[in-house]
Formats: structure tokens, sequence, C-alpha cells
């Protein structure tokens, strides 16, 4: 899963962007309108971080420019305490969630685990696919009953296809959601990683759809 940050405080954008990291996500963080306006518009997100207050282009108006080219992801918006109404328009604007500073860091978390999860249509954190468990508030993979230990690209690879249960995912679209942006993307790694999980896992949870790509096996 990958998310696009965007907040103009050096410190607290260091901050997010390290918790996020460690809750398993790819980031790409900004500090600008319109540099988020732009990746918002250009890259794949399963979710934004939005902070109101931005140089260039204020948070509002990126957020109405996404949803005017038909952006769908889902957006949390960062709002400072004494500006309830912005919360209001934000959400008029387009944003499916708000969270007010100052926050709890884990708050954040779990609001954006929860918005990924609606997207996708799942109402639970525990992802199940067979034997495979997937606690997305905690990050532990186990198969039958047996903690299994992955890295951080093997891990947004299983979540991502945990997230999208029997569909085909093709490889360009695992490589848009695991890398953050400066990363350098090699989209025959997946490969390797679905190869990786099949072993750590069990063999048959991913099915290669051949010409198109792969799919999570969700029955026992
Ligand atoms: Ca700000």
């Amino acid at each position: 899963m990958r998310i696009l940050l965007v907040e103009d405080e050096p410190t607290l954008r260091s901050q997010l962007q390290a918790m996020l990291e460690q809750g398993g996500y790819a980031v790409d963080a900004v500090a600008d309108g319109i540099d988020a306006r732009h990746l918002g518009e250009t890259e794949s997100y399963d979710a934004a971080v939005l902070d109101l207050g931005l140089p260039g282009l204020d948070g509002l108006s990126v957020l109405r420019a996404w949803r005017d080219k038909g952006r769908t992801l889902p957006v949390l918006i960062l709002t400072a305490r004494d500006r309830w109404s912005d919360k209001v328009t934000g959400i008029d604007s387009g944003a499916d969630d708000y969270l007010t500073k100052p926050f709890h860091p884990e708050e954040l978390l779990a609001r954006v685990r929860a918005l990924i999860r609606r997207a996708a249509g799942l109402v639970s954190p525990v992802l199940q696919a067979g034997p495979v468990v997937l606690d997305s508030r905690t990050g532990r993979v186990s198969c039958n009953d047996q903690p299994v230990t992955l890295t951080g690209h093997e891990f947004r690879v299983l979540e991502y296809l945990m997230h999208r249960p029997g569909a085909v995912v093709t490889r360009t679209e695992l490589t848009e959601h695991i890398y953050a942006q400066d990363f350098e993307r090699d989209s025959n790694t997946i490969e390797v990683f679905v190869g990786r999980l099949r072993r750590k896992l069990t063999p048959d949870l991913i099915e290669t759809v051949r010409g198109r790509g792969y799919r999570l096996v969700s029955g026992p």
C-alpha cells in the first residue's frame, strides 16, 4: 500500500512519514500544494493524508483538483483545532475523514487503515486467506497459526493482494502500489516477491494468471 503525505511543517512531516513507513506503507511525502496536486493526479495511491494550510496551493484546492480529475483515492485531511468549518468544507469537497491537530499518531494510523479497508470493501482489520492471516493493526502475518517474518516489500505485496481477494492484479499495478516515488522500480522483482511469499506462506496462495498478473486464492 502506498500513501501520499502532504504536510509543510518539516518536523511533523518526517514524524508522520516515519510512522507510516513503520506501519508498512510506501510513503511519498511533499510539503507543497502544487507538488501534491501533481502527484495525486499522476501517481497511484491507496490513500492521502492532506494538511489544509500549504504553500503553493491550499489543501482544499488540491483536494478539489483531484476530485475534478476523477481521482477517488481516500483522503484524510488534517485541520487546526479552531477551524471546525474547515472540516465541513473539507468533507463537502470530497474528503473521507479528518483529524484535528494535535493528534495522537496511533489515531492517524488507525484512520488510514480504516480508509484503505473501506475503499476495498472490507470490514475487519484482520485479513484472512486460507491459512494465512494478516493483522493490519500490528503488521503481523501468520500461516497455520505460525508467525511468518516478511520483508517490507513482501508485506506490501501480500497486503495489497489481500485487499483484493479473487481479483487479478497486474505486475504494473503491484509495482505502483508497493514502491515510493523515489525508489528504483523494477516490475521483475514482483515475481521474486511473489515467489518468496509462496515459499514462506503456502505455495498455492497466489495464483499466476498467465499474461495478466496474480490472483490471491482466498479459499482454504
Ligand atoms: Ca500547514
